[in-house]
């Protein structure tokens, strides 16, 4: 679509009228927005002409990258067809049976059922009620704790914000709500200290088991997870953890909650991370990659244990208007028939994840990058004045990190910080020349970063 007006007064009137979401108002009205018009592949355009590469796929989400005619397509027909109808009060529509079907399909182990959301938010509100009415069908009222992870980010809602453990999130609105209880996340680099990432590894899963018997297992319902922390700075953590964590959730009774919205339909080169690390669980949170961002869509994946329960107890008390939405559905259905026909995920698993694995970690020669590591095609870099002790910068967290964003956005490079790490996630279409790109944009601005670090006297340890 052509753009209606000047790039100023767009950037005006969105200042005017529009509140973004995890945006200081303010900052946004005095630097203006950069305003997207188009996209194709993994390039975005804005309205003033330039393109760039978007190394963040949107938000995590667009997995086959943008310009896909067949979804378009596909929710014109739907829309034609039949544009909406619920799944409330004995009704069901076509998408919502054929896309349930095939994520059963795709889905590890026994999640063979799906409650459908709007969105990954939605989902994990969802699985809050659905972990607790489990329970209490089971004659265990009093199990009702979830147990999540400092850092970890599981949506915006207030239930999932609560889940999440985002301080400055909890900070707004009076969060967390009722029963949720953190523990610390596997985030070596930052907080391992002195201990290898091995030991760190072990130490940090066993203070769930810690809190297991802390708040009394006979008042645990779940322990929910993203299997890499996505938000809070693309954490992988160490080989020892995830195995400790399954055995402590073996020894239990409670459920997992794999929380896949970012890591799922590929992103770490197996259908789900789950799988990459053997993980077992009861619940699993969908959305992001389930539609490439092509329509709004969420999901919860189900056991076949806890689906027995939750439809032998009679109403579930729970649903939104656009749960199974038909055209998201059918849009969905269509991004999941090209992930697969167009060997999409075994691409990023056979080459692609080596390729960048290594391109990526080259970007740790640099002297202000600490640590640069990824699987799959999510991959996070540190950036530190001090490689050898992993020191932080002096500057206030996320100083030198958007000083870097910043010379990325105006080097046509979409990389996001987290604090001082610096993020990417791009389409898993992305090819080999593009990564290129992406890795010499990543190092130029970098690089500029650096001396703009150091003229303005922020190159100190803290
Ligand atoms: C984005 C995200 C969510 C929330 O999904 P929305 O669609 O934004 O509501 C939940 N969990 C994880 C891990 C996410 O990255």
């Amino acid at each position: 679509m052509k753009s209606i007006d000047s790039t100023e007064n767009l950037q005006r009137i969105d200042a005017a009228h529009h509140i973004h979401p995890f945006t200081d108002g303010k900052q946004l009205a005095e630097i203006g927005t950069r305003i997207i018009t188009s996209a194709d592949g993994v390039f975005l355009k804005d309205s003033e002409g330039n393109t760039l590469l978007d190394g963040m796929a949107g938000l995590w989400c667009v997995a086959i990258g943008y310009g896909r005619k067949e979804l378009a397509d596909v929710a014109a027909q739907q829309m034609l067809e039949l544009p909406y109808y619920n799944t409330f009060f004995q009704t069901s529509h076509v998408p919502a049976i054929q896309l349930s079907k095939r994520l059963a399909e795709l889905a590890p182990g026994d999640l063979n059922h799906v409650f459908f959301s709007g969105s990954g938010s939605e989902a994990n509100d969802t699985n809050l009620r659905l972990v607790r009415h489990y329970w209490a069908a089971k004659g265990k009222p009093n199990k009702q704790i979830i147990i999540s992870r400092w850092n970890a980010y599981h949506g915006s809602t207030v239930a999932a914000a609560s889940l999440g453990g985002m301080k400055s999130m909890h900070k707004q609105g009076a969060l967390p709500i009722f029963g949720i209880e953190h523990i610390n996340q596997p985030d070596w680099w930052s907080e391992g200290g002195d201990m290898t990432p091995e030991e760190f590894g072990l130490a940090r899963a066993r203070e769930l088991e810690a809190k297991i018997l802390e708040v009394g297992e006979e008042n645990v319902a779940a322990f929910i997870a993203e299997p890499i922390q996505g938000a809070g700075g693309v954490i992988i953590p160490p080989d020892s953890y995830w195995p400790e964590v399954q055995r402590i959730l073996n020894k239990y009774e409670i459920l997992f909650i794999a929380d896949e919205v970012i890591c799922g339909f590929g992103r770490t080169g197996e259908w789900f991370a789950t799988q990459v690390y053997n993980l077992k669980p009861d619940v699993m949170t969908i959305a992001k990659g389930l539609s490439s961002g092509y329509a709004p869509i969420g999901g919860s994946l189900i056991s076949d244990e806890v689906a027995e329960v939750i439809k032998n107890a009679g109403d579930f008390n729970h649903g939104y208007t656009y749960s199974a939405h038909p055209v998201s559905a059918a849009v969905a259905l269509e991004n999941l028939r090209i992930l697969d026909e167009e060997g999409i995920v075994d691409r990023v698993s056979d080459t692609l994840s080596s390729y960048f694995a290594k391109k990526w970690a080259s970007l740790s020669e640099h002297p202000m990058v600490g640590s640069a590591n990824s699987k799959g095609l999510v991959a996070s870099l540190v950036l530190t004045p001090n490689k050898e002790s992993r020191a932080k910068f002096a500057s206030e967290a996320g100083t030198v990190g958007l000083i870097c964003r910043e010379r990325c956005f105006s080097n046509n490079l979409v990389m996001r910080h987290v604090g001082d790490r610096m993020i990417v996630s791009p389409p898993l279409i992305i090819t080999e020349s593009e990564i290129d790109l992406l890795i010499e944009r990543a190092w130029k601005s970098i690089d500029e970063a650096y001396e703009q670090v150091k003229s303005q006297g922020l190159w100190n340890e803290a």
